[in-house]
């Protein structure tokens, strides 16, 4: 399989998502975690102000609203009384009793107002306000809810210097906030003129008491306080605020007020409050104040101040909860930024890794495709190394052979030569006809002759290499045939039966015919010694295969022997007898050849060289 760094490149692109996270360098990551430091106070001071806005806002939406609810109590409470002196006004009884001129000690005046007194009173009662009475021109008390209250009747006692007197002596309806001079109690006084026809003939005035709107104030946690057109405070759920002033106020006006007695004997000293832009602050404390001015009051104003010490300290709590956050927001960044640069390192290590293995991969790779390459270019020699070496032991048995193939040739030749010589002889006698039988037997001899160079032609040629169908006795025979001189000289009783002609096995003469050479010479050596010598070749055959048996009667092969003789180089022969390659060549002959050549001792003595090919179909 070939590999390539390639398919390592494509694994790469695979980035992680913190890609851009890992590209953060430490230094800018230093440099942002520093300039978030340096900015912490700066940012911690602009959170907490700006939450402080948001809270200042958030407390005059809120005081707006109280402001509106406040205000809306107010009006229904004055409403409340507004009403009852416009209806008395208009009462004729009451018009009649102040219409007529008073005499002092007229009985039925007196009867008149004492009805009108308890009149007053039931009706005071009735509709929950402090006080109810009457004025005549001058100011006096003519008749009063509270006439039965002693001391604390108003009956007798002169308003004349009452605002709200001299509005309705005016023909106006008087309306005034001011502590009650004889009850010392505040309320406000609402009078009406009452009028006979054209005429004033007096007032009625109705006082409403506040404190239960006041009490009412006090459950929204709030200071709220109502001032009038100089500033001063005349109602208010705060205890001690009654009647100090928003602003100094000036002597004149002081003075004014003071004789007017409409607060008493109060210092009207300033509150102490100190107004700014967006906060109001008195005692140390600080206040978002809503004010706004009331309609149905003369130049009143409602406030309200909304104490800001919880609303900042949540403030600052959210602001240092923002930069907590900011800061945690900096370090879970930080986090994420350091694993992904680690993840990413991580990474490059291992394609780095990949890479080199990828590397060692490809080069071993590549040092294997060099080996197989020179082992195949050894394979190739040591086979053409082979293919020398079956040639050179074929030529060297043909040098061992070659003293045995002179007798051979030699034999004819000396019985051609004396054939030739009686012919030359019988010519010179006139016998032509014995002539003719000596060349007879010359032409027979040089035939045997030319056989015997054949065998030792074909012999010594290279094998085509290819296996065909061959004839196994006509192989036999030859190989004898080249061995005869060596057979006949040293007595050897060969026995063998040829087989017919169309025995055939798949097989190369040649080659073969080296092998059969091969093992009948180690036979004949290994025989040397035998009397008699017997050399027996037989064979066994059935549907596919053929068994060529070569047995001698020498020795046999010895025990320690036997497991080494088809190994190269192994021999028991004197040196320059044998090179030990007989056997291992003709075995690697055999099994190209499809076949198997095995050694193994016979029972009766000697050795059994077995050759098994392949059995071709009879042609
Ligand atoms: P070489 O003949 O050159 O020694 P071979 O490979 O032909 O080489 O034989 C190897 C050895 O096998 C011989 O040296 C011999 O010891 C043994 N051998 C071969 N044939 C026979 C046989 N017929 N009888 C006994 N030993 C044999």
């Amino acid at each position: 399989m070939e590999l390539s760094p390639e398919g390592v490149r494509h694994f790469s692109r695979r980035e992680f998502g913190g890609g851009l996270l890992a590209r953060v360098s430490w230094p800018i990551l230093v440099g942002l975690i520093c300039l978030f430091v340096l900015m912490a106070p700066w940012l911690t001071w602009r959170g907490i102000a700006w939450s402080q806005s948001q809270a200042y806002d958030q407390l005059t939406a809120a005081g707006r609203d109280r402001l509106k609810l406040y205000g809306t109590a107010l009006h229904s409470e004055l409403e409340k009384s507004r009403n009852i002196p416009l209806v008395l006004a208009s009462d004729p009884l009451l018009v009649a009793f102040l219409a007529a001129p008073a005499t002092p000690d007229d009985p039925r005046k007196e009867a008149q107002a004492a009805a009108l007194d308890r009149r007053l009173q039931a009706l005071n009662e009735a509709l929950g306000s402090s006080a109810l009475y009457l004025l005549d021109t001058r100011g006096l008390t003519l008749a009063a809810s509270n006439w039965a209250e002693g001391a604390g009747s108003f009956v007798g006692q002169n308003f004349d210097f009452r605002p709200y007197f001299l509005a309705a002596m005016e023909g106006r309806p008087g309306r005034y906030f001011a502590l009650g001079t004889t009850s010392n109690l505040p309320g406000y006084y609402l009078a009406m003129p009452v009028r006979q026809g054209e005429r004033i003939v007096g007032a009625v005035v109705v006082k409403t008491a506040m404190d239960e709107l006041e009490h009412g104030w006090s459950g929204g946690g709030e200071k709220v306080f109502v001032t009038d057109r100089h500033g001063i405070v005349f109602l208010t759920n705060v205890p001690g605020w009654r009647f100090g002033s928003l602003a100094p106020l000036e002597p004149g006006v002081r003075q004014r007020i003071q004789a007017s007695r409409q607060y008493g004997d109060a210092a009207l000293a300033p509150l102490g409050l100190v107004l700014g832009s967006r906060l109001a602050s008195l005692g140390g404390r600080s206040y978002v104040m809503v004010s706004q001015s009331l309609a149905d009051g003369e130049g009143w104003t409602l406030h309200v101040l909304l104490d800001v010490e919880a609303a900042e300290a949540r403030a600052r709590d959210f602001g240092l909860l923002m930069v907590a956050g900011a800061a945690l927001a900096v370090l879970v960044i930080g986090f994420f930024i350091h694993r992904a640069r680690l993840v990413h390192r991580h990474t490059r290590e291992l394609e780095q890794r990949v890479v080199e293995r990828t590397a060692a991969l490809v080069d071993s790779n590549h040092r294997l495709q060099a080996e197989v390459v020179e082992r195949q270019r050894a394979e190739d020699e040591v086979k053409a190394k082979q293919a020398e070496l079956v040639q050179a032991t074929k030529l060297a048995a043909l040098g061992q052979m070659s003293a045995g193939m002179a007798h051979e040739v030699n034999q004819p030749l000396a019985a051609i030569r004396s054939f030739a010589d009686n012919a030359v002889t019988l010519l010179g006698l006139g016998r032509p006809e014995q002539v003719r039988d000596n060349l007879a037997e010359i032409a027979g001899l040089t035939e045997r002759m030319a056989r015997i160079t054949g065998q030792l032609k074909q012999f010594a040629r290279k094998s085509s290499g290819a296996a065909e169908p061959i004839a196994l006795g006509a192989v036999v025979d030859g190989a004898l045939s080249l061995l005869a001189g060596r057979l006949r000289g040293e007595d050897v009783d060969v026995r063998w039966a040829p087989p017919p002609d169309d025995l055939k096995v798949w097989g190369d003469d040649v080659r073969l015919q080296q092998v059969l050479i091969n093992v009948i010479r180690n036979a004949l050596d290994a025989m040397r010694k035998a009397a008699p010598r017997r050399l027996t070749i037989s064979l066994a055959v059935d549907e596919t295969t053929v068994r060529l048996d070569v047995a001698d009667n020498g020795p046999g092969i010895p025990d320690e022997a036997m497991p080494f003789v088809f190994d190269p180089f192994f021999t028991t022969k004197p040196a320059g007898e044998g090179m030990g390659l007989g056997l291992s060549i003709s075995e690697g002959i055999l099994r190209e050849l499809g076949g198997r050549l095995t050694a193994a001792n016979a029972a009766g003595g000697g050795a059994v060289f077995s050759l098994s090919l392949r059995r071709a179909e009879a042609s």
